[in-house]
């Protein structure tokens, strides 16, 4: 073998991953990639300074003609793309920043597919072709003040009254509750816990915005208030019962964070190559430091394994075998790579690492909310070790 009849090394796909991908896949990327770059890169590091996400209706609408939302769903005008393809859609988001990633994962992989997975008929016509158009804006609400780790014992409650429901609690946390036109909601019943779809104009529900974040400030995050929120028999999601409706619901989003993760770390990573090549100190480019190169390459190396896993976990979940472990092993992994690549890119950065002039530290306070959302690290451990062991360590 010699070198010269290989395809020449490429810094940004140094293990030749894109091979991986069908032109299917490399278009699905750069439609996402050159959206990305065109509608929120311009703008992002005013939106986050300001904190807030303006336009984000026309934004939905827009993630929604280029297919993004609800894209591995099938029918009621979801593009029924493959698990890979919403992978790399979640990348290409998340590199832009990860609450545009979220507005996507919350709105397609817990929103809709809750509706889609466990709906009535009524209800998935009802709300599905509006949502992956992006005219509606959905959000999942299953945290609250006191029940983050453990929903099991949430206090929501829903009462019959009749054959009506009425609702009463608070949810704390909710990505995109106050834009939202449809809540899908997680409630104690006499039955168990049990999902409705909330319209959010009903009387008694209000979801004030959570404001002072320091991180995911580009995203709308709420609370959920329901005050004897009425709703008539069939907005309880039918086909499921018990926690493993909101739980599926996580899963399926926690997959688009192993690959939405790599995202952040991938523009982390680029931000700081580019700076070690042109800054000088001691009269040459820091790039050529020892202690700089060192850095740059295991960051390279756990980017692209984080990458590599995604596309991995992708195809599993593309041929029906993707296991909730097996998906806590990629958030686990990647979202705690990410973070570390994005916090390394800081130091080569410098002083300049800290301002919104770059990405990186965006991308490091965006991550440390991803690093909690979906299952925390710990929850993750908990969820391997189980599975390693036989042993629950959660109580
Ligand atoms: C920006 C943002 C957006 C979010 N969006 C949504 C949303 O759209 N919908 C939604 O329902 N929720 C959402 N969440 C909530 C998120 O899912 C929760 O924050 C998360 O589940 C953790 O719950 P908690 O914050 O209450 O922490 P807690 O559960 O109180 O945990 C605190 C700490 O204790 C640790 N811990 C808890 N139990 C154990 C144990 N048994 N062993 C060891 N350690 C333990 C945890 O790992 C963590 O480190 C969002 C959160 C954020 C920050």
């Amino acid at each position: 073998m010699s070198a010269s009849t290989l395809p020449p090394f490429d810094p940004a796909d140094p293990l030749g991953i894109d091979d991986l991908l069908s032109d299917e896949d490399k278009a699905v990327r750069d439609t996402v990639r050159q959206w990305a770059a065109d509608r929120v890169l311009p703008h992002i590091a005013e939106w986050y300074e300001a904190g807030e996400l303006p336009g984000i209706q026309d934004l939905a609408r827009e993630l929604g003609s280029i297919g993004a939302l609800g894209m591995s769903l099938t029918g009621y005008g979801c593009a029924g793309a493959s698990a890979v393809q919403y992978g790399l859609a979640c990348l290409e988001l998340e590199a832009a920043d990860s609450g545009i990633r979220s507005l996507v994962s919350v709105q397609g992989s817990l929103a809709m597919y809750a509706i889609w997975k466990f709906g009535s008929e009524e209800q998935k016509q009802q709300w599905l072709p509006r949502m992956a158009a992006g005219e509606v804006i959905g959000c999942f609400g299953l945290t609250e003040p006191d029940h983050g780790s453990d929903p099991a014992n949430m206090r929501t409650f829903a009462k019959r009254d009749g054959s009506d429901w009425i609702l009463n609690g608070r949810k704390m946390w909710i990505t995109n509750g106050s834009v939202a036109g449809v809540a899908v909601v997680w409630a104690r019943t006499d039955d168990g816990v049990r999902g409705f779809v909330v319209p959010t104009d009903a009387p008694g529900f209000s979801a004030p915005e959570i404001k002072h974040k320091w991180s995911l400030r580009a995203s709308v995050t709420s609370e959920l208030v329901l005050d004897d929120v009425r709703l008539p028999a069939d907005a309880v999601l039918p086909e499921v019962k018990g926690l493993r409706g909101p739980l599926s619901c996580l899963s399926h989003a926690r997959y688009g964070i192993v690959w939405g993760a790599m995202g952040a770390a991938r523009a982390s990573f680029e931000s700081a190559l580019g700076y070690a090549k042109t800054r000088e100190q001691f009269g040459k480019a820091i790039g050529g430091f020892q202690l700089t190169q060192g850095k740059l390459a295991d960051m390279a190396v756990e980017l692209h394994k984080g990458v590599l896993l995604a596309h991995h976990l992708g195809r599993r979940l593309d041929a029906g075998k993707l296991r909730p472990e097996q998906v806590s092993f990629g958030k686990l992994n990647n979202v705690r790579e990410a973070i570390e690549i994005c916090r390394t890119s800081r130091t080569i950065l410098g002083a300049n690492g800290i301002s919104l002039e770059y990405p990186v530290m965006r991308h490091a306070t965006n991550l440390e909310s991803v690093l909690t959302y979906e299952g925390t690290v710990e929850m993750h451990q908990l969820v391997l070790g189980k599975a390693l062991t036989g042993l629950d360590a959660f109580r």
